[in-house]
């Protein structure tokens, strides 16, 4: 029977009034859930949250903003069985693409908890050592963080409604921020049942800790100098929030995780045959096919030396097949694949494929298989098998090529053969305009000590892999809560994470500028 999702506001559950939006199972298309945005204007609900949140957040010291957090992650873990399950419905995740999402986010919960410890009691996080003005003088400068006095605003995509959330509410919390939370609707159920489990578990102060169902309504226009929006999104919605108006006057900081043409670079010594050549296929399996494809730091692009082009081809088609027999309804436990989350994704994932083809012909999957789909009665479902394209003679170097341009969120990537060159690899990646993640596979330390510093400016991250670390290497798609996540361009120009890096986002930084004993007593050094 399909429920109701009601938003969280000043305190209160509210629904919305006006026509309901389905929640659906992308598996059997049944309705599973509905939302009815709320239509009334949402500034007291901010003014709630700053006020009332921000308040109660900051009477608490970082350590014990960090208790809450751990709290948060028990009350989770404990409640993780069901939660899988509500990601299975409705997100169309299988078991282990649901875990990745809830576990990723008791992960930062409990990562954020830890280093929370580290700070004492007093209001501010002291950034670096004090510095002479100018050589010879008395007076310091330092830097100190210190909480925003604003609110939080977190807008989330569709594709991790638990770790999306999770992962911003850990660090804007421990950082002092209430937070006002937007999932996507698609896939909003996982968020809402997470929120009041930690509700009903008192995890966090009154106004701490809003839940926005539905559209964003009015939202923006109540946009403040002290609040921080962290957005989690297609590119085209995330430039409408960056220029929305009352964003732009109000000097609202905005931080944007978009679309990302990650790659995959595969150096010239990479043998077939080798660990390392296992490597590259296990993650670019693993990249293309976790959660269906649609995940941000998804490979999308594969930069094989031309030499490697058969063997590499021979072998990710080979395992991509077997995955393409096991897709079908994610709760039976033999599936490893499942649908996509929603129609307009499937219809989105077939015209991306269709924009890509201009430059590329299709070497592996059919974009319009619509049955034999493992426990699928037969034309139902949002279901995409693996595809692999391979970009056509004399497009790779060319900027204006629809696979350097056009990210398609789902189990698609395309290969792209180049001559096993160093400066061609920077070239080909930074046609992506900004990526959050590219590997580079290679046991050469010339050409890696090359790629740091070629590669480096396109990328949130770049991840090495060599022969030595092939059997302990962690697919490049897990963001970890102590790394940078985010990237330039295309990426949004974002950052998120990186241990105390991420929660600068929600702080104020102050330079302090005194005498240096004055200094040292003030911030306790
Ligand atoms: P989307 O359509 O841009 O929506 C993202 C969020 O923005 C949703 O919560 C959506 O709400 C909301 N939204 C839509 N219009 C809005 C407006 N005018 N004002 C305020 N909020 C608005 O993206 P999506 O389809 O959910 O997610 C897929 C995209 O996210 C992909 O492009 C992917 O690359 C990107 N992504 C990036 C990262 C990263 O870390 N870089 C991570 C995950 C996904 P509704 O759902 O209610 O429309």
């Amino acid at each position: 029977m399909s429920v109701q999702l009601d938003s969280y506001l000043e305190g209160a559950w509210k629904s919305g009034e006006g026509a309901p939006r389905s929640l659906i199972n992308p598996t059997t298309e049944q309705e599973l859930a509905r939302i009815v945005s709320v239509s009334a204007s949402l500034r007291d609900a901010m003014a709630h949250g700053r006020e009332v949140g921000g308040a109660n957040l900051r009477k608490l010291s970082f350590a014990a903003r960090g208790e809450l957090l751990e709290t948060m992650a028990k009350v989770l873990h404990d409640a993780r069985e069901e939660l899988i399950e509500v990601a299975i419905q409705n997100g169309g995740n299988t078991r282990k693409d649901a875990k990745f999402d809830i576990d990723g986010g008791t992960a930062v919960l409990a990562h954020y908890a830890y280093l929370a410890k580290q700070f004492g009691e007093q209001a501010w996080i002291v950034e670096d050592e004090p510095v002479e003005i100018y050589r010879g003088a008395k007076i310091r400068a330092e830097h100190v963080l210190v909480p925003r006095r604003g609110l939080a605003i977190h807008i989330n995509a569709f594709n991790f409604p638990a770790w999306g959330m999770l992962g911003k509410a850990a660090v804007s919390l421990l950082a002092g921020m209430p937070v006002l939370c937007k999932p996507a609707t698609s896939t909003a159920w996982l968020a809402h049942r997470i929120f009041t489990l930690l509700l009903d578990a008192n995890c966090f102060p009154a106004g701490s800790f809003q839940l926005l169902m539905g559209s964003a309504g009015d939202m923006l226009d109540h946009a403040g100098p002290q609040d921080v929006i962290a957005f989690t999104g297609s590119q085209g919605v995330g430039t409408t929030i960056k220029t929305h108006p009352q964003v732009i006057a109000a000097g609202t900081r905005v931080n944007l995780e978009a679309d990302s043409l990650n790659a995959a670079v595969i150096g010239p010594d990479v043998e077939s045959g080798s660990e390392l050549f296992d490597l590259v296929i296990r993650d670019l399996v693993t990249e293309i096919t976790q959660k269906a494809g649609q995940k941000c730091t998804a490979t999308r692009r594969v930069l094989v030396p031309e030499s490697a082009l058969e063997s590499v081809r021979e072998v990710l088609f080979d395992r991509l097949s077997a995955i393409a027999s096991q897709t079908g309804d994610p709760a039976d436990k033999a599936v490893r694949m499942g649908p996509l989350t929603s129609k307009d994704q499937l219809a989105d994932a077939r015209a991306g494929i269709t924009k890509l083809l201009a430059d590329t012909e299709l070497v592996h999957g059919d974009p319009e298989r619509s049955g034999g789909f493992v426990g699928v009665e037969a034309g139902k479902g949002y279901f995409l098998e693996p595809i692999v394209l391979q970009a056509k003679p004399g497009t790779v170097m060319s900027a204006d090529a629809s696979f350097h341009q056009h990210e398609v969120f789902a189990p698609v990537t395309t290969l792209l053969p180049y001559d096993g060159e160093l400066e061609s690899a920077a070239k080909i990646v930074g046609l992506g305009s900004g990526s959050l993640v590219t590997t580079v596979y290679t046991d050469d330390r010339k050409w890696l000590a090359g790629a740091v510093a070629e590669l480096g400016p396109y990328l949130g991250r770049l991840v090495v892999a060599n022969e030595k670390i092939a059997n302990a290497s962690m697919s490049p798609g897990c963001v970890f809560p102590v790394a940078n996540h985010g990237g330039p361009g295309r990426a949004g120009g974002g950052a998120e994470l990186g241990g105390v890096h991420g929660m600068s986002l929600y702080m104020q930084r102050v330079a302090v500028q005194g005498g240096a004993s004055q200094l040292a007593r003030l911030l306790g050094k």
